[in-house]
This record gives structure tokens, C-alpha cells and sequence, in this order.
């Protein structure tokens, strides 16, 4: 993958997670922060870290942000700071903006102002607990729609062995395989022949009620 420039505003456990996992990826990851004690932990580990107020148009300039092909904003609690910084980068142009809302009017000013994916990290965390719990044989999931999921679904055990022209689960189940994922390699360009085998994971396609039939097996 292309190396990117992300620039992470608010150095929180929500914007160091963020940053670090990036950083992870190899990519490019400015941290600022209006506290030095919170640039200073993670100097070492970013590329650049930079004390300064976000809600400062000049401060923000300064720091090239506008150069950024996505900004995380990851100020919650101060909603003000989250609100002023959100639309500054607005107006200075930047192309993807993310941020997190600490509640549901937060959220709707900062669609109001055109964030381009909204955050909210209790409550997005609380529903993927609760459906792992419903579903433990799901790993991940991406909500499509209201009706349709791409999930991550192990490979249920009377399957092991067995290729997809035999499994035939489009017909069978009305879900589609995409993908699948052998100790954490993911394998895009899969033949009918391929044999699955235990602990295998299919990337799987499909609605919502087809995909829980699925998994529950
Ligand atoms: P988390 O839940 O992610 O740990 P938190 O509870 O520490 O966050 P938040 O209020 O969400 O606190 O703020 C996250 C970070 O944003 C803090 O480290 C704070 O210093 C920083 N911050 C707040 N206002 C600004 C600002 N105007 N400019 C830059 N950083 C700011």
C-alpha cells in the first residue's frame, strides 16, 4: 500500500490508538496536541508530533494540515475545540476529515458541517460487543446497508475438507464467499477446487438474516 499522510488531532487514548495502528501500516502520521505532556509520550513514536491549539487557524497552517489526505480529529469531550477545529479544516480544504463525537448532537454538527465519517467510540464499540456476543463465529463485519453485511464468518466445522463447488453456498445459503483468510493471509483469487480447512475464514456477502443462518451453524 502508497504511503499516506494522516494527522491526528487530540492525542487521547482514542487518537494514539488510531495513530499508532497507522503508524503500524508504515504511513505517515502527524500527532498534535494542545497539552505538551501528551506530545511528549508519543514524540518517539510518530513521525512528527506538534504542540498546538487546533481551534487556531494559524496554528493549523503552520502545521501544513491542509496538505493532509485525511485528518482524525479525536477531541470529544471538549466539544467546542472538537466543533471550531472541524470546521477549520473544513474551510482550509482538506480532503477526508474523521471525528469523533462523545453524543448524538455532537454528531449531527459535525455532519452538519460535512465530517465525512462521524465516530462514536462507546457506541460503536457497545454494538460490536453485543453482536460478538450474539454471533461469536463472526470476526468482523462491514455494514452495507440496512439490510446487508460483508462479514468474516469461521469456517463452520461440517465444512472443513470440503471445496466451494461442493459447499455451493450461493444456492444453499443465498450468501456470496469473497474472500478467504488462512492463518491471516487473505486469499482474494479462490478456485471452486479449494479444499477449506479448520480454522479457516470466509469473507461472506450477503443479508443480514442469510449471513446469521450462516454463522450459527
Ligand atoms: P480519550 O477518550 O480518547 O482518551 P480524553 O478523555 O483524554 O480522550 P478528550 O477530551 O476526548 O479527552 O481529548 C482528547 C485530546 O484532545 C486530549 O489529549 C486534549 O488535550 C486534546 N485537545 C483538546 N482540545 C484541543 C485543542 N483545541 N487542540 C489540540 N488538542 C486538543
Amino acid at each position: 500500500m502508497a504511503k499516506k499522510q494522516f494527522a491526528v488531532i487530540g492525542l487521547g487514548r482514542f487518537g494514539v490508538s488510531v495513530a499508532r495502528k497507522l503508524m503500524e501500516a508504515r504511513h505517515d502520521v502527524l500527532g498534535i496536541d494542545i497539552r505538551d505532556e501528551k506530545v511528549e509520550d508519543v514524540e518517539q513514536y510518530f513521525t512528527h508530533a506538534a504542540v498546538a491549539d487546533a481551534t487556531e487557524e494559524k496554528a493549523l497552517t503552520a502545521l501544513g494540515v491542509r496538505n493532509f489526505e485525511c485528518v482524525i480529529v479525536a477531541i470529544g469531550n471538549d466539544i467546542q475545540s472538537s466543533i471550531l477545529t472541524t470546521m477549520l479544516l473544513k474551510n482550509l480544504g482538506v480532503q477526508k476529515i474523521i471525528a469523533k463525537a462523545v453524543s448524538k448532537r455532537h454528531g449531527q454538527v459535525l455532519e452538519k458541517i460535512g465530517v465525512d465519517w462521524i465516530i462514536y467510540p462507546e457506541k460503536d464499540m457497545g454494538e460490536r460487543v453485543a453482536k460478538q456476543l450474539l454471533s461469536p463465529n463472526v470476526l468482523n463485519y462491514i455494514e452495507l446497508s440496512k439490510e446487508h453485511n460483508i462479514e468474516e464468518i469461521k469456517l463452520p466445522v461440517k465444512m472443513v475438507g470440503k471445496n466451494l463447488r461442493e459447499l455451493n453456498l450461493r444456492a444453499k445459503y443465498n450468501i456470496n464467499v469473497i474472500a478467504l483468510v488462512r492463518d491471516g493471509d487473505v486469499i482474494v483469487s479462490l478456485s471452486p477446487e479449494h479444499s477449506l480447512q479448520q480454522d479457516d475464514f470466509l469473507i461472506v456477502i450477503g443479508n443480514r438474516k442469510d449471513l446469521v443462518k450462516f454463522s450459527d451453524l
